[in-house]
C-alpha cells in the first residue's frame, strides 16, 4: 500500500509535465509552420519578380542574373534548363557549374514539371544546410530557362526557435513552482489532517478516549469529519463514565447487601452452636438465646423484604396503583396502632389533620408504606417528648409532615440519609434496628408520585419529614 501522499506527488508532477510539454511542443510546431508559410510567400513573390527583372536585365549570363538577384534578395536562386542542366546558380562560382548534378529529380522541380509549381524543406547536400525551395516551371523560349527556383536557409527559423526557448525555461520554472506550491497546499490540507485523523482513531481504539482532534483545514469536509470524530469520543467517553460509576453503584450494593445479611447470620449460628454445645440444657440462658435467634431470623426477613422491594422499584418492575381516596381513615388507623405498639410513656403521639374529607390521588398501599416508615423512624430515634402527624392544604396538595422531638440529624449526614443502607450513626442506628433502607424506599415512592420528600432537622432538637401528594383526579 503506498502512501496517498506520494500518489498526490505523482499526480501533480504529472500535470505539471504536460502542462511543461505540450505548449513546447505545441509553440515549436507552430512557430515553424508559420515562418515556413512566410516563407513559401516571399519566395513566390520573389519567383514572379526575377521573371520580370530578367525581362528588363542586360545581363549576358544566367549566372550573372541569378547572382545578381541573389545579391539584391539574399536568397539562393538556381536557374533550371528544361534537360534539368543548372544553368545558373547564385551560391557558387560559374566555374564549378559544371560539377552540379542534374536537377531534374528535385522534389521541388519535379513537382513544378507537373503543377507549375512546387516546394520542398530539405538538407542541401550542395551547402549543408536546412533549406526551403521553391520551383516555379516557365516558358523556357521566353526566358531561356525552364525552371527558376528560389531557396532560403531555415537559419532564420531556428533563429526564431531560440527566443521560444528563453520562454520556454520560464513556463518550465513556473510550473516547478506551482508543483511546489501545489504539493505544499496539498500536504496542509490532505495528507496531514488525513495522518492526524488516523492517528487519532488509532489512539482512541487503543482506549484513550479523553483523545481529542484539533485541526483547521476550512475544508469542509474533513473539519466535518474530525468535529464527528471528536462527538463520537465524547460520547463514547460519557457512556463509559456512565457505565463505570453504575458498576461502582452496583459493587457498593453489593458490598452492603453481604455485610447486612452477614451481622444477622453469623448471630443466629452463634446462638445455635452455643445452644448445641450444652447450653440447650442451661434453663438460664436456654430461652433468651432462642429468643435472639429468632429477633435476628426476624431482622433477617426485613432485610430480605426491603432488599426485593428496592429492586423491584429500581429496576422499574414494581408499578404504582393509583385511586382518588380519602385518606382520612387510614390515617385514624395508623396513628392508633402506632399508640399501641408505642411502650415509651414519655412520648405523645398526635394527629392533626384541617377536617375530614382528605382526598387524593396516590397508590394507598404504598403511601401507607411511606408514612409507617416515617412514623417508625421518628418513634425509633425520640426518646422524649411528642410526634406530631399533621396534614395540611396547600395549593392543589396535602402535605404531610411528620414532626418528632428526637434526636435529630446532623448537618453532615442530613444530605445522604436518603442513600440505601446509610445510617446517620451506624453501630447505634443498627442497635435500634430497621434495614437502613426505608428512606431510600419513601423516597422512590414519593419521586414516583411526581413529588419530593424533604428533611429539616436540628441536631439534639428534632426532625420533620414531608411530603406533598396531589389532590387533583386526572379523570
Ligand atoms: P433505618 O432503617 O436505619 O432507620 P432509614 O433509611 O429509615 O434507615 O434511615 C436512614 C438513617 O437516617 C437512619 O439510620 C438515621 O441515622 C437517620 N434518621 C432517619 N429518620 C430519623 C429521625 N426521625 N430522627 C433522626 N435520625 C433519623
Amino acid at each position: 500500500m503506498r502512501r496517498i501522499q506520494y500518489r498526490l506527488l505523482a499526480i501533480i508532477v504529472s500535470i505539471g509535465l504536460i502542462g511543461i510539454i505540450t505548449p513546447i511542443l505545441y509553440t515549436n510546431s507552430l512557430a515553424l509552420g508559420q515562418a515556413q508559410e512566410g516563407i513559401l510567400d516571399k519566395l513566390q513573390s520573389h519567383a514572379n519578380a526575377i521573371l520580370v527583372y530578367s525581362n528588363s536585365s542586360e545581363k549576358t549570363t544566367f549566372q550573372e542574373l541569378a547572382t545578381e538577384y541573389s545579391g539584391a534578395s539574399s536568397l539562393r536562386i538556381t536557374l533550371i534548363a528544361a534537360d534539368g542542366t543548372v544553368i545558373g546558380e547564385s551560391s557558387l562560382p560559374i566555374t564549378e557549374l559544371q560539377q552540379m548534378d542534374n536537377h531534374n529529380e528535385r522534389p521541388e522541380v519535379l513537382a513544378a514539371q507537373e503543377f507549375g509549381e512546387g516546394f520542398s524543406t530539405r538538407y542541401s547536400n550542395t551547402l549543408k544546410i536546412q533549406f526551403i525551395y521553391f520551383a516555379k516551371k516557365v516558358d523556357q523560349n521566353h526566358y531561356g530557362f525552364k525552371y527558376v527556383r528560389l531557396a532560403q536557409s531555415l537559419k532564420s527559423v531556428e533563429n526564431l526557435a531560440s527566443t521560444y526557448r528563453e520562454f520556454y525555461y520560464l513556463i518550465i520554472g513556473f510550473m516547478v513552482l506551482v508543483i511546489i506550491i501545489a504539493w505544499f497546499l496539498l500536504k496542509n490540507w490532505l495528507t496531514d489532517p488525513i495522518h492526524e485523523l488516523t492517528q487519532a482513531a488509532d489512539d482512541i481504539s487503543k482506549g484513550d478516549l479523553s483523545r481529542r482532534i484539533n485541526i483547521n483545514t476550512g475544508g469542509i469536509e474533513i473539519d466535518d469529519l474530525a468535529m464527528n470524530m471528536n462527538q463520537m469520543a465524547m460520547t463514547l467517553d460519557q457512556d463509559f463514565r456512565r457505565i463505570k460509576r453504575m458498576e461502582k453503584v452496583r459493587s457498593e450494593f453489593l458490598g452492603n447487601v453481604t455485610h447486612e445479611l452477614k451481622t444477622p447470620i453469623s448471630s443466629i449460628s452463634g446462638y445455635i452452636e452455643t445452644l448445641l454445645e450444652g447450653a440447650i440444657k442451661d434453663e438460664n440462658v436456654n430461652i433468651g438465646f432462642l429468643e435472639r435467634a429468632l429477633e435476628n431470623v426476624q431482622r433477617l426477613e426485613e432485610l430480605v423484604t426491603d432488599l426485593v422491594e428496592i429492586s423491584r422499584i429500581e429496576t422499574g418492575e414494581l408499578q404504582m396503583i393509583y385511586d382518588y381516596f380519602n385518606i382520612y381513615n387510614l390515617l385514624n388507623d395508623i396513628h392508633k396502632d402506632a399508640q399501641q405498639r408505642n411502650s415509651n410513656k414519655n412520648i405523645k403521639i398526635q394527629l392533626e389533620v384541617p377536617d375530614k374529607k382528605l382526598f387524593i390521588y396516590g397508590d394507598k398501599g404504598r403511601l401507607e408504606q411511606v408514612i409507617d416508615n416515617l412514623l417508625s423512624n421518628s418513634m425509633r430515634y425520640t426518646d422524649q417528648g411528642h410526634i406530631r402527624i399533621k396534614i395540611l392544604r396547600r395549593d392543589n396538595e396535602l402535605v404531610f409532615s411528620i414532626i418528632d422531638t428526637g434526636i435529630g440529624i446532623s448537618r453532615k449526614s442530613i444530605n445522604r440519609i436518603f442513600e440505601r443502607f446509610y445510617r446517620a450513626d451506624k453501630a447505634r442506628d443498627r442497635r435500634k434496628g430497621g434495614t437502613g433502607l426505608g428512606l431510600a424506599i419513601s423516597k422512590h415512592i414519593i419521586e414516583a408520585h411526581g413529588s419530593n420528600i424533604y428533611v429539616d432537622s436540628l441536631e439534639g432538637k428534632g426532625s420533620t419529614f414531608s411530603f406533598g401528594v396531589t389532590t387533583i383526579s386526572p379523570e
